[in-house]
């Protein structure tokens, strides 16, 4: 498609992407924009990146750019380096059959551990994931080339892997999560071709490396689509192989709080992202295993007889070492997750002089959230814990110590006379005990 066939225009591409493209074109070289940045363009999103690709080799590449990395083992590219600001330059991919060892490599299930085949622009576009992706646009002549019917399609608003669509998955399972990704992010139809071998082949998600999952894990939850994106993976089974924990939890008791408890995540963390507020993988994956973590601590207190609040702790390593073995979540977010568990331990005993300490703490606010989306999934005594803090922290200083001098009481007088305890949490129900509560 020629300049004056489409709308995209140099204006809405990034400087360094463009400096990128006119000085590999200067020296020679094919140079495109290629995949999200075309596509994103075309139906007139911005981009979130501008991926060039190009017949130069890393080599090339770095002999022109002072600024180059060469990263990737699997897939080998170049990352030309603008302060905060990194191009990515890949080399067109060639076929399979090729290449060496030392180029292509696949194991058992056919996934490919190494891309590094070099190739030409026809064939690095049946390489490509979807046809929508598989979009040039060529700086040469600021034309556009498409494959596999790449602009049709993006017409259409169809969602249509290249080549055969199981074979596809098997040498990259990711591109599962892709499709979900793309589907509810470019509000597309995932083709029936593309869809019908997903839930067969989820499973092989287990085997991709948990530190690319945690890169998959924020595209999918932290850009504004997360809740469509957990229904649409839970739809197709890809949910379970990246977070066994909660799959199984949910599915012992589909109507239980952790149910809720990943709904209202999804769609907090999707409005936070939505206002540009600032969304953490600590508060993400504290509130999304706070209920497995409250069964395994259940589990270690009964086998140890430990009391639950020590057992918690012991839990805290168990359920993020189980979690970090599909997706591995940095040290920087599990240190301040254990510190928000440790505070809605803390949020029950603290209903007294205590909580000006807490409030105090740098986690109190990432912890209160926690506690007020505790109290929506449980009701019950935690909504009751939840409102009380919910009052201290936003009354003023006279409140404050009416709640902390009551707040204190309660349990003390009713520790002392269980009879009456076990009576009124009996009629907790009833209006007049409601009435007695207030
Ligand atoms: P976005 O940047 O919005 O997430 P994108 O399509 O640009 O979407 P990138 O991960 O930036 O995705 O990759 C750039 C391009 O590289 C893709 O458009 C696609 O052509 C190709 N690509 C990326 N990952 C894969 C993959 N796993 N298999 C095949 N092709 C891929
Ligand atoms: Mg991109």
């Amino acid at each position: 498609m020629p300049r004056n066939g489409h709308n995209i225009s140099r204006r809405q591409i990034s400087e360094n992407a463009l400096k990128v493209l006119y000085r590999l074109h200067k020296s020679g070289f094919k140079a495109y924009l290629v995949g999200g940045g075309v596509r994103d363009l075309l139906l007139g999103l911005e981009p979130k990146d501008f991926d060039v690709v190009t017949n130069a080799t890393p080599e090339e590449i770095k002999k022109l750019f002072r600024n180059c990395r060469v990263v990737g083992r699997r897939f080998r590219l170049a990352h030309i380096v603008f302060g905060r600001d990194v191009i990515e330059v890949a080399t067109f991919r060639g076929h399979h059959d090729q290449g060496d060892d030392k180029t292509s490599k696949s194991n058992a299930s056919g996934r490919l551990l190494r891309d590094n085949v070099y190739g030409s622009i026809d064939e690095d576009a049946e390489r490509r994931d979807f046809t929508v992706n598989a979009l040039y646009y060529d700086i040469s002549d600021y034309s556009i080339r498409s494959y596999g019917g790449g602009l049709q399609d993006l017409n259409a608003g169809v969602l249509r892997l290249i080549g055969d669509p199981a074979t596809r998955y098997r040498e990259d399972p990711v591109r599962m999560l892709r499709a979900v990704r793309f589907a509810t992010k470019l509000n597309m139809q995932l083709d029936k071709a593309a869809a019908a071998p997903i839930r067969e082949l989820a499973h092989l998600l287990s085997d991709i490396p948990a530190a690319r999952m945690y890169e998959e894990v924020l595209k999918l939850f932290f850009a504004g689509k997360g809740e469509a994106n957990f229904h649409m993976m839970q739809e197709y089974g890809l949910f379970q192989p990246l977070f066994p924990l909660i799959h199984n939890g949910i599915k012992e008791n589909p109507k239980g709080p952790l149910n809720r408890m990943v709904q209202m995540v999804m769609s907090n963390t999707d409005a936070r992202v939505i206002e540009d507020k600032p969304v953490t993988p600590a508060f993400f994956y504290a509130a999304l295993l706070w209920y497995p973590l409250r069964t395994r601590a259940e589990e270690i207190a009964h086998e140890s007889g430990l009391n639950l609040y020590d057992a918690s702790f012991a839990a805290m390593g168990d359920v993020l070492e189980d979690q970090c073995r599909t997706i591995s979540i940095p040290r920087r977010f599990t240190a301040p997750a254990r510190d928000i568990w440790q505070m809605q331990l803390r949020f029950d005993r603290s209903q007294n002089t205590r909580a000006f300490k807490l409030l105090e703490s740098p986690k109190f606010r990432a912890a209160y959230d926690l506690l007020l989306l505790r109290g929506e999934a449980e009701g019950g005594h935690t909504a009751k814990c939840a409102n009380w803090w919910q009052s201290f922290v936003e009354g003023n200083d006279e409140l404050r110590s009416t709640l902390v001098k009551s707040g204190g009481k309660t349990p003390r007088r009713r520790n002392r006379n269980p009879r009456r305890r076990r009576r009124s949490n009996e009629d907790s129900h009833s209006p007049e005990s409601q009435g007695r509560d207030e």
